[in-house]
């Protein structure tokens, strides 16, 4: 069984949308890569830290879905990451109302011994340099995927671009993207995001679906169209913890296995965005993946005759 090594911020949450606000709840990119890898059949374990404050409950939560949590260290003096994001009417476009690092100002991470030599490693979304500290852990990567955000690029932007020079793929959003690379057509950026190292580049746009780059080939999966979007939360990490996992069960990195990868990914995303938080992809059947992997078969097929 191939292993999947995570890492990202395991964090507390709250949110508003026009369907309503929530309390202080789990969250945190590392959660929901984490959730979205253990669809597969994988050896995972997570890369974070957590404060006093954290309950025991969410814990468990990823011990059941058999996430290994050596690596999840309790920093007693201090508390949880803090997030607070309200989504403006189009569920799409968000502010960050808050964002307490907490714990995280001073984390250093710690790979556990039998992770080190993982195949695959997703950085989620974290300070660059606790990213960089992870990937001069390993060993022997056969794959290292980063996601990262606007916040980096404002506050660290020499160490997001040491970080990125050593890994294979970036997956971010499109306006991330445009930030990363200073332009604003897809195509271009992607360009510019390889030649700071990455061979390939993951467009996630959201509602609109994804883009997979890697020198001259490019593939597009979209988002299946959902009748209602509650919670766009989470919805970009539970892609990267979809493709990764993908990738890593496989043990195959091929542009066309990566191709079924970014369907499957967003496959886990449409369900991450029914429910507040993570609880829909706590609550989803392998059934209810199958049977939207057939919508998303049925919904790009067509049969042309060319003349
Ligand atoms: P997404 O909606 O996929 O962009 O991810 C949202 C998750 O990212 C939330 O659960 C937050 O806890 C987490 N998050 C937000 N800002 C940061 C940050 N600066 N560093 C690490 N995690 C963050």
């Amino acid at each position: 069984m191939n292993k999947l090594l995570i890492v990202g911020s395991v964090a507390f949450d709250a949110i508003e949308t026009k369907y309503g606000k929530t309390g202080t709840i789990l969250g945190g990119a590392g959660t929901y890569i984490g959730f979205a890898a253990s669809y597969f059949d994988l050896d995972s374990a997570i890369v974070s830290v957590v404060g006093n404050d954290f309950p025991q409950e969410y814990i468990d939560l990823l011990t059941a879905r058999k996430i290994n949590i050596e690596g999840l260290e309790i920093d007693k003096e201090g508390k949880t990451f803090f997030w607070r994001g309200k989504y403006h009417n189009d569920m799409i476009s968000r502010d960050t109302l808050e964002t307490r690092l907490n714990v995280m100002e001073s984390f250093e991470p710690k790979v556990p011994e039998a992770y080190r030599n993982a195949e695959v490693v997703m950085l989620g979304n974290l300070h660059p340099l606790v990213q960089l500290s992870v990937v001069e852990q390993l060993t022997s990567p056969k794959l290292i995927a980063l996601d990262t955000m606007n916040f980096w690029m404002d506050n660290n932007w020499d160490d997001l671009l040491r970080v990125i020079s050593k890994v294979d793929i970036v997956t971010i959003n499109d306006e991330e993207a445009r930030q990363l690379s200073g332009e604003h057509a897809l195509v271009r950026a992607s360009q510019v995001i390889q030649k700071m190292g990455p061979k390939t580049v993951v467009i996630k746009k959201g509602e609109h679906g994804a883009l997979l780059f890697q020198e001259d080939r490019m593939f597009f999966a979209p988002a299946l169209p959902l009748e209602e979007v509650f919670d766009p939360t989470g919805a970009g990490d539970t892609f990267a913890g979809g493709f990764t996992g993908y990738l890593a069960q496989s043990g195959d990195y091929s542009f066309e296995n990566m191709k079924l990868a970014v369907v499957y990914a967003s496959n886990l995303a449409s369900f991450c965005v029914e429910k507040f938080g993570p609880d829909r992809l706590l609550s989803l059947t392998p059934a209810e993946v199958n049977n939207r992997l057939k919508s998303f078969i049925e919904l790009t097929q067509f049969n042309m005759k060319l003349v």
